[in-house]
């Protein structure tokens, strides 16, 4: 394992350093307040992604033949570092830029890589994610939104919910079951569905952080034409696998979690809760799980660096930082004492109430991208040979 970069990529790091200095605002900044709260800055992030497009910065780890940089994977690893060190706010079509975009670029058709990827890239056009059904969400295969041909047309209809962003997304890129007889992996279809027509309609959810960031779509009618199904018709299993490749964490969260841990225990000095002997040992049990996570990025790192695509150490890493999230918020709320159980915007609340806020989204991090259930599993059969759990 390499544990150092080498001059041409800390050369590479003050290149990305002086970009931001440059176009990263101090009031656009994110520093000490911990989680973003998307639903409250989609303004922000829309043009933060534009600046973003401009610099060239999106396109960072693509193959310079269609446009990119090139980046290595340390390259790509060093700019997402810079980004959370420097407090910079998120992009509002992360989904369409982190996973649609490429997966086009490995599945689209020549008019859909035309039509789409720069105008996602600018968020010109942003896209939500449409897998999750109210009875499909880890067993995925089993939704149940149904595509059918008529006059010439794709028509879904079916309901899909936790979509991120559904309010205020252009477009969807959504699963629905075009075949009922074949195998539940097989029958299935990749659509890119227009939001803004009759047959769609988005109920946002309210959460218990007080955001709705994530909302309900419910398809009755809603039609896509045939230039908007990626791949055939059987083909959406395998092409939402290619998006679930790109949802990885890494360096980046790493540099967030050292942050984070420094500021808990700035607050723990400043409230004496440094002196709590519980406290101390939870607060210093958070900064070694914060070094043991960047031990666990460069690793992945080294892995990637030499051609590797990540196995089943992915579930390893996820189940790690959410679980390790989870217990920091966790401490967080506790050093604030009775202060702890302010709602995040009370009067009185600690730090705006940045902590109690991580705490509750933090609730959720155990459950997207996989919940710790399925890491674990994967992690027993596919690690350690166990055999599949009943
Ligand atoms: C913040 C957030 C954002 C999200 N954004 C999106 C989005 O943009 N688009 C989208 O499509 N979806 C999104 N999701 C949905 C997410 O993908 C699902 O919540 C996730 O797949 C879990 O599915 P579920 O909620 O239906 O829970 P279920 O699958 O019903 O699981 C319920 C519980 O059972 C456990 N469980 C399930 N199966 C097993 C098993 N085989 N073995 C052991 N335990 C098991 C789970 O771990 C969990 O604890 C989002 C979720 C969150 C929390």
């Amino acid at each position: 394992m390499d544990l150092g970069f080498t001059p041409e990529e800390e050369t590479f790091r003050q290149e990305v350093q002086a970009w931001l200095q440059a176009n990263l605002p101090k009031a656009w900044r994110q520093d000490g307040k911990g989680g973003y709260r998307d639903e409250e800055d989609t303004d922000l992030q829309r043009e933060w992604q534009r600046k973003l497009y401009e610099g060239g910065w999106l396109k960072l780890g693509w193959p310079k033949e269609v446009g990119g940089r090139g980046a290595t994977p340390v390259m790509q690893a060093i700019y997402q570092e810079e980004m959370a060190r420097a407090g910079a706010p998120g992009i509002l079509g992360r989904l369409g830029v982190t996973l649609l975009a490429p997966t086009l670029v490995a599945h689209g058709t020549d008019w859909q890589k035309e039509t789409y990827v720069e105008k996602i890239l600018s968020g010109e056009l942003i896209f939500c994610q449409g897998f999750s059904e109210p009875n499909a969400g880890s067993d995925l295969a089993g939704l149940r939104t149904r595509a059918e041909r008529r006059d010439g047309k794709w028509v879904l209809d079916g309901q899909k919910t936790w979509s991120s962003g559904a309010h205020y997304s252009d477009k969807s890129f959504l699963l629905a079951r075009t075949d009922s007889a074949a195998e539940p992996h097989k029958g299935i279809g990749f659509f890119l569905v227009d939001m803004h027509q009759p047959g769609v309609e988005v109920r946002r959810i309210k959460q218990m952080t007080g955001g709705g960031e994530f909302g309900e779509i419910f398809l009755s009618g809603a039609e896509v034409e045939d230039r908007d199904l990626v791949g055939q018709p059987g083909d959406g299993w395998k092409i939402a696998m290619t998006v679930f490749g790109f949802e990885r964490g890494g360096l980046a969260q790493a540099a967030r979690f050292e942050q984070a841990v420094d500021e808990l225990a700035a607050l723990a000095r400043a409230r004496g809760a440094g002196a709590d002997p519980t406290m101390r040992q939870r607060i210093a049990q958070a900064r070694i799980e914060a070094h043991v996570f960047r031990l666990i990025g460069l690793r992945n790192l080294t892995r990637a660096q030499h051609g590797n695509a990540p196995g089943p150490e992915a579930s390893m890493t996820k189940l790690f930082w959410s679980e390790m999230d989870k217990r920091l918020q966790e401490t967080a709320v506790g050093v604030e004492g009775m202060y702890g159980a302010l709602a995040p915007d009370s009067d009185g609340a600690i730090e705006d109430g940045r902590w109690q806020y991580g705490w509750m989204w933090s609730q959720a991090e155990t459950i997207y991208a996989g919940s710790s259930e399925i890491q674990r599993n994967i992690i027993a059969e596919r690690v350690l040979g166990l055999p599949r759990g009943r």
